[in-house]
Formats: structure tokens, sequence, C-alpha cells
């Protein structure tokens, strides 16, 4: 159940661990939010706790993804619930202190109702498509491409259905509320971010990108064109400019808003009355860690359950 890359560029000659600079869809949102955020999460890599929907959206996630390794005539309901605990068993053996962090124990009795919203989620998958009809032909896809401004662009694309007649959908699930207008911008973002890479690596515009609000079994789908994408590329090239130019100088500005409530950085924020830690400065291209704007997947080495807990919170 390890994710699995599908990436191309001259980084892919080499042959060695990916340490570049890159830019992913979460952290180009945190930019363009607010570029002290961005600065907390990409470059600092200050730590964030997280939530009971965050880890929940994990949890579904995994499930989704394992479903797809049962024979198609199995992938029913039942054998997706059947999945929760298990999942959140070896989720629990990677990241111990999850447990402590969300619950009072094992014996928390919100714990059970909290795993049990989880099948609320996936029975509202299973409104939404009949996995026993579809044969994914990725799921958890790391996918790299350098654009050719240098910009690395780096993400996981949930699942990736191919049509015999060779067309591409791109699927992401969300576990959060239906879209509002902010989430659904930085939603089709993140589609085109991903429709954006395909073309590079493979040479065809996706046909269609659907994102599947399991909250609300309700499913969102986008035809992206091709000049369209070669906008948003120069889009993505604008960012990476200006992450770039504060990055050198270390002038990340808060940006406050609404969304401030839910940022675990405001004690430190000076639009709140807090002082930054000292800026650390850029990550080298080959540094220690080159991997300021990346998607992060932490947690052990298979992307499956442990992955980013800030980016499955949506
Ligand atoms: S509290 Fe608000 S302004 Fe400050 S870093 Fe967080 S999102 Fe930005």
């Amino acid at each position: 159940m390890c994710a699995v890359t599908e990436t191309a560029g001259p980084t892919e000659l080499d042959g060695r661990p990916r340490r570049r600079p890159a830019l992913s869809p979460s952290r180009a949102g945190d930019f363009k939010q607010c570029p002290l955020l961005y600065r907390f999460r990409a470059i600092d890599r200050l730590p964030e706790k997280p939530s009971r929907a965050q880890i929940r959206g994990t949890v579904v996630h995994a499930v989704l993804e394992r479903l797809y390794e049962l024979p198609a005539a199995q992938r029913v309901p039942a054998a997706a619930r059947s999945l929760v605990e298990p999942v959140w068993g070896e989720l629990l053996e990677q990241a111990p202190d999850l447990l402590a962090e969300l619950f009072s124990g094992p014996r928390d009795p919100e714990l059970a109702e909290w795993l049990a919203s989880a099948d609320g989620l996936l029975d509202a998958y299973f409104r939404l498509e009949d996995p026993r009809r579809l044969e994914p032909e990725a799921r958890e896809l790391l996918v790299e491409t350098e654009l050719e401004s240098g910009l690395l662009l780096r993400g996981y694309v949930d699942r990736i259905d191919v049509a015999p007649t060779g067309q591409i959908r791109v699927v992401d699930y969300k576990t959060g509320a239906a879209p509002r207008q902010v989430a659904e911008a930085r939603a089709l973002f993140q589609m085109k971010f991903y429709a954006l890479v395909l073309l590079h690596l493979r040479g065809v515009v996706p046909t269609q990108l659907r994102l599947m609000y399991l909250a609300d079994s309700e499913a969102l789908t986008y035809q992206p064109d091709e000049a369209e994408l070669r906008r948003f590329e120069r889009t993505l090239d604008a960012i990476w400019q200006a992450i770039l130019t504060a990055g050198r100088s270390g002038d990340f500005r808060p940006n406050p808003s609404r969304l401030c409530d839910w940022c675990s950085h405001r004690p430190l924020c000076p639009a709140w009355d807090g002082t930054p830690p000292e800026y650390p400065g850029w990550p080298e291209p080959e540094g220690a860690d080159g991997t300021a704007g990346a998607e992060h997947r932490p947690v052990g080495a298979c992307a499956g359950v442990a992955e980013t807990l800030v980016d499955r919170s949506d």
C-alpha cells in the first residue's frame, strides 16, 4: 500500500533521493493565503497538532486506497468499514503519540464514536461511485515534474483512472465539509496543479478532474483545457518567484484573515502580538532538507496511512 511514484525531469537521471526545493499545491496555497504561514510550515517546519478531523481524513484516504487492493467483487461498504480499525492501528504504530494527542486514552468513549464517524464518510463514498466497476491505474501516486523555468512540482494524487480510450481522470477525495468559496478555489487549484503535472509527464491533458466531497456525498467535476493549464503554469512560476524572493530576504509577511482562527502558529505570529523564531534561511537545493514546499507524507516509509496531516484536513 505504499505510494508509487511517477516523475520526470533532469533529477530522475541521477537516481538519488529528491531533495530540491519543490512546490506542492498545499504549500502554494499556504503562500497565497499567508506568506508567514508558508514559512512556518515549509521552512521552519514547525510541528502542528493534528485534529481529529485531519486524522480521520488520513484514515479514510488509506482505507479507500486499500479497498482497491481487494478483488473487485469484494469492494463493498462492509469491507471498507472493516478496514478502519486496522488502518487506525497501523497509524498508531507509526505515530504512537497520536492517541494521547487526540483522546484521553484507548478507553475514551469518544474514540469509538470518532472511528464510527469514518464509516459515515465511507458510506458516502459508495453513494458516489461503485468501486466494483473501477480499476484505477494508480492510487496515492507521487508525481513530480520540472517546468521549463526550473520549478519542480511535486504532489500526491489520490487516484488516477484511465479509460480504454486513454482518457485520464484525476480523482481527489475530500473528507471535510462541502466546498465553500475558499475551499473550492483551493481544491480546484490543487486539481489544476495535478493536471499540469500529468500534462508534463504524459503529454496529454486529463479529461476530467473529479473532487469527491464525502461529508456531503457530493462530487464536483471539472474539464481542464491545455491553454488554461499553460496559463496556470505561468501562475505557478509567479508564485514560486515570489516565494524565492521572500526566501532570500526572509520577509514572509503575515496576512491575517478569518483563517487565522485555524492557524496553529498564531502565538508566534506578529499579527497577533507573537514573535516568530529566527529565520533559519532558505534551504539549500541539495542540503539536508531541501523539501521546502514539498507535499509532506511523514511518519514511516509507507505513505498509505501516515500521510500528511495538514493536507488531509479538507
Ligand atoms: S495567524 Fe494568521 S497571519 Fe499569522 S501566520 Fe497564521 S495565518 Fe498567517
